[in-house]
């Protein structure tokens, strides 16, 4: 059995943004050769997430909008989090909503996913540096 950790590093334009990190994790399972397995992926921010739906456009626009609803960034000073140098409250809120991660299992060296499924990083307080962990347990 193998065991793996790899990280993907994001440094978004937009404070909030989703991206679809599908492709990536699926290259590491096939560089590492991995048939059987599962797959964790999680955000190592907690002003991040990772998670799983469709890759719609008109969804992903959705869940921006509702988001915005439910923790609006501005006026900033309406959390208690944001009393000192913080600005970020909001993103704390969505990560929550949104999740931190994911596992998925690994079938004939494939992400074994249900119909339109696929992986999400989503961004909630960008334009800086952050990562993802992938961890996979198989062989
Ligand atoms: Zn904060």
């Amino acid at each position: 059995m193998k065991s793996i950790r790899e990280y993907l590093w994001f440094n978004t334009d937009e404070r909030v943004e989703f991206i679809n990190i599908t492709r990536k994790v699926q290259e590491i399972i096939d560089e590492n050769g991995i048939q059987e397995g599962l797959c964790l992926v999680n955000a190592m921010h907690i002003t991040a997430s990772v998670f799983i739906n469709d890759a719609e456009s008109g969804l992903i626009s959705d869940f921006k909008e509702w988001l915005e609803e439910l923790a609006p960034h501005e006026p900033t000073s309406q959390y208690l989090h944001n009393r000192g140098i913080e600005d970020n409250a909001d993103a704390h809120l969505k990560r929550q909503i949104m999740g931190r991660g994911v596992t998925v299992a690994i079938t004939e060296g494939e992400l074994d996913f249900g119909p339109w499924e696929q992986i999400f990083y989503g961004e909630f307080d960008g334009r800086r540096k952050k990562r993802v962990m992938v961890k996979i347990i198989g062989e």
